[in-house]
């Protein structure tokens, strides 16, 4: 499928540098356009942020009539309309709180409207097409008139319930490949178990179509979680070490969480003979991409960058990228270390972890659906003992590892495996709910923060509790330990917020308590020592 010799590939072309403004494809998405060029069915399986829109939305500007894209949040659709529209592309979306007066505009607008104006695509809640008859009825309408060119299913995963995100309405699409005979379907998903395939296959009567799965694993980067200090000069001093040692004459990146890291830590890097510059959304556009030439040319070797530094960046000898601060997800931290070794050599990810930076995001990002969630999958990446770093992200990914898949000792825990043993710590968790209700009684709720000071005795005496003991173990120990409570959600968080911040205090789970009024033991992994070679 990677052909260019079919009759739309010179257009395909063009659209991809004249609309989008891309000059080279990712990994499959020329197959998958040819291939839903060429009306096959298929499944695109890619990670997220792989590129996969484009697969459905460069093929749209190709083909005649409206492409359907049927996606199952709402602030998804927007984005991409919003995106598409600035590329002077027409788009439009429907969904089950769309107004009256919005529907009929955008109905009358596919069937009656100039050509020049009718939208090319037509994003879809799946909830209308399970639930709105006259909306099904305009779509077959439509698709006498020849007027639907492809249907693209983002999230496709979303109809098994095998997947980690399970729509009943998404089941409803089982119909379409009937009722829309010859229009080809394109699913999309970053789940790769072949579980999950088969059965999206099969409720979606798409049994047997073309699957193309992009690798997930990137063989070639060493994946590496160090710990970081509290001091910030003692972190500056072992990253300029790094710098202008082991990837001395080597380019990175450097990602940071807010814009005022990015300008300390580059301004720190600076002092000590290394050369930074900063990159982040509050820069002028001419400001970015002047920091942007520098460092594809080799005068800066290190850009310290929030988030807002990634897409677009297509350098492809970045040795290193190593994250200040523990990124959102799991994906996002794929994505953002991802930009390391494109060109297949070998390349570092390290990635800095102190517990209190938890907190600094899930501040940032509890008011989303499922932000808190993802980022207790990232705290669980980060706190993991012993387990391969590569095997733990293909089991969030779904992605299958195991049958001659090896690490390489390409990750710090295969370079240097550790015993681990279970230990039971219930006890640790009564004794924090215990410490945060006293607290309470006390009319204070405990930051993280002030819980453990609590607990090895400090702060204020009358929060303390003289029969629970100082931990025996460090403090460090201790927060792993916290950490497994909080993504094991016996520990939740309180949210209090004003105009300027957002504190995070820590919160009994009613459920949790229950449990372990039930007898419930709470264990988990830690590592022992390190084993004689
Ligand atoms: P996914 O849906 O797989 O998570 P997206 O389609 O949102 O990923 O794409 C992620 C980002 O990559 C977007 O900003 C997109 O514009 C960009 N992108 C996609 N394809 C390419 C490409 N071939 N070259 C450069 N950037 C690309
Ligand atoms: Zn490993």
């Amino acid at each position: 499928w990677t052909g260019t010799h079919f009759e739309w590939s010179g257009r395909v072309r063009e659209v991809l540098q004249d609309v989008f403004k891309i000059s080279e494809f990712r990994h499959l998405q020329l197959s998958a356009i040819n291939a839903t060029l060429s009306k096959q069915d298929l499944i695109l399986v890619m990670p997220t942020g792989g590129g996969k829109s484009l697969c459905y939305q460069l093929p749209a500007l190709v083909s005649q009539g409206i492409t359907l894209v049927i996606s199952p949040l709402i602030s998804l659709m927007e984005d991409q309309v919003m995106q598409l529209r600035k590329l002077g592309v027409g788009a439009e979306m429907l969904t089950g709180s769309t107004k009256r007066e919005e529907n009929t505009r955008i109905k009358n607008l596919i069937s009656k409207g100039p050509a020049s104006e009718k939208p090319k695509l037509l994003f879809v809640a799946p909830e209308k097409l399970a639930k709105n008859k006259s909306f099904m009825s305009f779509l077959q309408n439509l698709h006498r008139a020849n007027g639907i060119a492809r249907i693209a299913i983002d999230e496709v995963h979303c109809c098994s319930d095998w997947g980690h995100d399970f729509r009943p309405d998404y089941t409803f699409l089982g119909v379409l490949r009937d009722l829309f005979s010859d229009v080809p379907i394109i699913g999309l998903t970053a789940t790769a178990s072949n579980k999950v395939i088969a059965d999206v296959q099969k409720i979606l009567n798409l049994q047997g179509c073309l699957v193309l799965k992009a690798p997930f694993n990137r063989p070639n980067l060493y994946y590496e979680v160090r710990p970081k200090t509290a001091v910030q000069k003692d972190w500056l001093e072992e990253v300029a070490d790094l710098l202008s040692a082991e990837f001395k004459g080597q380019s990175g990146i450097i990602y940071a969480l807010s814009i005022k890291d990015t300008e300390e830590l580059a301004t720190g890097l600076r002092e000590r003979n290394i050369k930074a510059g900063w990159y982040h959304a509050s820069m002028s556009p001419e400001l970015r991409s002047k920091a942007h030439t520098k460092w594809l040319e080799g005068k800066l070797q290190v850009i310290v960058a929030t988030t807002a530094f990634g897409l677009g960046i297509d350098k492809p000898d970045v040795r290193f990228v190593i994250h200040h601060s523990i990124s959102k997800s799991i994906e996002n931290y794929y994505q953002e270390s991802g930009r390391a070794g494109r060109d297949g050599r070998k390349a570092k990810c390290i990635l800095y972890y102190r517990f209190a930076d938890y907190f600094r995001l899930s501040t940032l990002v509890f008011a989303q659906q499922t932000g808190l969630q993802k980022l207790s999958h990232m705290l669980a990446y980060c706190t993991e003992p012993i387990k391969c770093r590569r095997e733990l992200v293909a089991e969030h990914f779904s992605d299958t590892w195991g049958q001659g898949d090896d690490c390489k000792s390409m990750c710090d825990h295969c370079r240097r495996p550790r015993s681990s043993e279970q230990v039971d710590v219930t006890k640790h968790c009564i004794s924090v709910y215990r410490l945060i209700r006293n607290a309470l009684e006390n009319e204070t709720k405990l930051t993280a923060n002030m819980l453990f000071d609590l607990w090895y005795g400090k702060g204020k005496p009358a929060l303390r509790l003289k029969d629970i003991p100082a931990p025996t173990h460090s403090r460090e120990y201790m927060e792993n330990i916290v950490a497994h409570f909080i993504s094991e959600g016996f520990v939740k968080e309180d949210f209090n917020f004003t105009a300027y911040s957002t504190t995070s205090y820590l919160k009994i789970n009613t459920a949790g308590q229950q449990k372990l009024d039930a007898g419930y033991r709470i264990k988990t992994i830690v590592a022992v020592k390190a084993k004689r070679p």
